[in-house]
C-alpha cells in the first residue's frame, strides 16, 4: 500500500497532513509513504527529516504521487485535476468539506474513490483521538488569545511594579466549546480575569473550572448530540441585552461560536463595538463562516473608531507544526485499525468509517439533508 502526502495548494495553507514523527509508525505497519518534496517546508519539516526515514520516499514529480497513491491524506480538498489522475478504488482522507461542493461529490463517486471526511468522524469517546475538528479548534483557540494580545495596548496580567500598579485585562470568550475553552485556559495563563458564556449550559462547570467565570444570559438551546441550535429572535434578544454589559467591560472578546453546517450565529453587534472599550480588541474565530461579529471583515485586522477587529483565516496553519503534528496523529488514529499486514480495507460496518465516508466504491454516501 502506498500512501501519498501532496504539498498543499490552497493558499495560504501552511500544514501537512504528515509529520516525520508519525510518519515511522505507517511505515512500521507495512506501509509504503511517499510524501511529494517540499510539502512539509511550510510547516518546519524539511525534505531531509522524511527521506532519512527507512521506507518514507520524497517524491517531486507530483503526478507520478497522485497517480500511484493507494492512499492520499490530504488537510484541504485537492485541486479537482488531481482526481482525474488517481487510481480508481484509491481512498482519500482530509477536511473534505463535502457540503461545499456537489459536483466534487459527484467527481469522487465517479472516480471509485473512497473518500472520507474528517469533519464527519464521529465525536464519540473511542473516536477522541481522530477528531481532527477537535485538535484543529483547540490550536486555533490557543493562537486567537496571542493574536488578541498582540494587538492589546495593555498588558493581561495584573502587575505590580516601582512604576506603578497594573490591573488585569477582561477578556470575554463568546462560545465555549473545543476553541473557546482553549481560549478560556489561554487567556487565564496570560493572567486575564476571563468571562465566558455559552448557549449550552453544560459548559458552565467547564468554564469555572478554568477559573474564569460564566455569563448565564438564560438562553438554552442545546441541540442533538451536544451541539447548539440556532435562536429563535426572542431568544437572540435576551443574549444581546445581557451581553451588552459584558462587552462594553472588556479589553478582550474572543468569539468562537458555530452551529454545524450553518452560517456563524451573528452574536455581536455593531452598537455593542461601538460601546466597547478604546484600545479594546475583538478577535472573531468565526470569520470564515461569516464572522460572530457583524463588523468582523474575513482575513482583515481593521478598526472600528478606537477598537480594533480582527477576522483571521487559517488560524490553525499559523502554528502549522503542532497543528500539522496534531493532525497527523488524527489521520494515523483513523487508518490504523484498517491497515493489516500493510493491506488497508476500510471496515464499513464500523460507525467511525460509515459516518465519515462521503463516497465508496462509486455511491455517495453523504446524506443530502446535510448539504445545508
Ligand atoms: P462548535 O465549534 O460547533 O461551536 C462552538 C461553540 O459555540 C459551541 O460550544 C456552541 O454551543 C457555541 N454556540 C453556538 N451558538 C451560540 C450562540 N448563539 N451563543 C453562544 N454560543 C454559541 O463546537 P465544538 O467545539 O465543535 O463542540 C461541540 C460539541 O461537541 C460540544 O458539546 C463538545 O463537548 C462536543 N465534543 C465532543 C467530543 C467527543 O466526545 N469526542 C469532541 C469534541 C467536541
Amino acid at each position: 500500500t502506498i500512501i501519498a502526502v501532496p504539498r498543499e495548494t490552497r493558499k495560504g495553507e501552511r500544514r501537512v497532513a504528515m509529520v516525520p514523527s508519525l510518519a515511522g509508525k505507517l511505515v512500521k505497519a507495512g506501509v509504503t509513504l511517499r510524501i511529494q518534496s517540499g510539502a512539509g517546508q511550510s510547516a518546519g519539516f524539511d525534505d531531509e527529516a522524511f527521506s532519512q526515514l527507512d521506507g518514507v520516499e520524497v517524491e517531486s514529480d507530483v503526478d507520478r504521487l497522485w497517480a500511484e497513491a493507494d492512499l492520499v491524506f490530504c488537510v484541504r480538498r485537492p485541486e479537482d485535476k488531481r482526481l482525474q489522475e488517481m487510481k480508481s478504488g484509491a481512498g482519500l482522507v482530509g477536511f473534505l468539506a463535502p457540503w461545499e461542493r456537489d459536483d466534487f461529490i459527484r467527481a469522487l463517486a465517479e472516480k471509485q474513490l473512497s473518500a472520507y471526511a474528517v469533519e464527519r468522524i464521529p465525536r464519540i469517546s473511542r473516536a477522541q483521538s481522530m477528531d481532527a475538528l477537535s485538535s484543529q479548534a483547540a490550536v486555533a483557540g490557543y493562537k486567537s488569545v496571542l493574536i488578541a494580545a498582540e494587538h492589546l495596548p495593555r498588558f493581561f496580567p495584573m502587575l505590580t511594579t516601582a512604576a506603578g500598579t497594573i490591573r488585569p485585562a477582561k477578556a470575554l470568550v463568546v462560545g465555549a466549546g473545543v476553541a473557546g475553552l482553549q481560549a478560556i485556559a489561554t487567556a487565564r495563563r496570560l493572567g486575564a480575569r476571563v468571562e465566558a458564556f455559552d448557549v449550552r449550559s453544560a459548559v458552565a462547570e467547564q468554564v469555572e473550572s478554568l477559573g474564569a467565570k460564566f455569563v448565564d444570559t438564560g438562553v438554552k438551546a442545546e441541540a442533538e448530540g451536544g451541539y447548539a441550535r440556532e435562536l429563535t429572535q426572542e431568544e437572540k434578544d435576551q443574549q444581546a441585552a445581557v451581553l451588552a454589559k459584558h462587552v462594553a467591560q472588556a479589553d478582550i472578546v474572543i468569539t468562537t461560536a458555530a452551529i454545524p453546517g450553518r452560517a456563524a450565529p451573528r452574536i455581536i453587534t455593531e452598537a455593542m463595538v461601538k460601546d466597547m472599550k478604546a484600545g479594546a480588541v475583538l478577535v472573531d474565530l468565526a470569520a470564515e463562516t461569516g464572522g460572530n461579529c457583524e463588523l468582523t471583515r474575513s482575513g482583515e485586522v481593521h478598526r472600528e473608531g478606537a477598537v480594533t477587529v480582527v477576522g483571521p483565516e487559517d488560524v490553525p496553519g499559523m502554528l502549522a507544526e503542532h497543528a500539522s503534528e496534531m493532525y497527523a496523529r488524527n489521520l494515523w488514529n483513523f487508518v490504523s485499525p484498517c491497515i493489516k499486514d500493510g493491506t488497508l480495507s476500510w471496515d464499513m460496518d464500523d460507525q467511525v468509517y460509515a459516518q465519515s465516508v462521503v463516497t465508496h466504491a462509486g455511491e455517495i454516501h453523504f446524506p443530502a439533508e446535510d448539504k445545508s
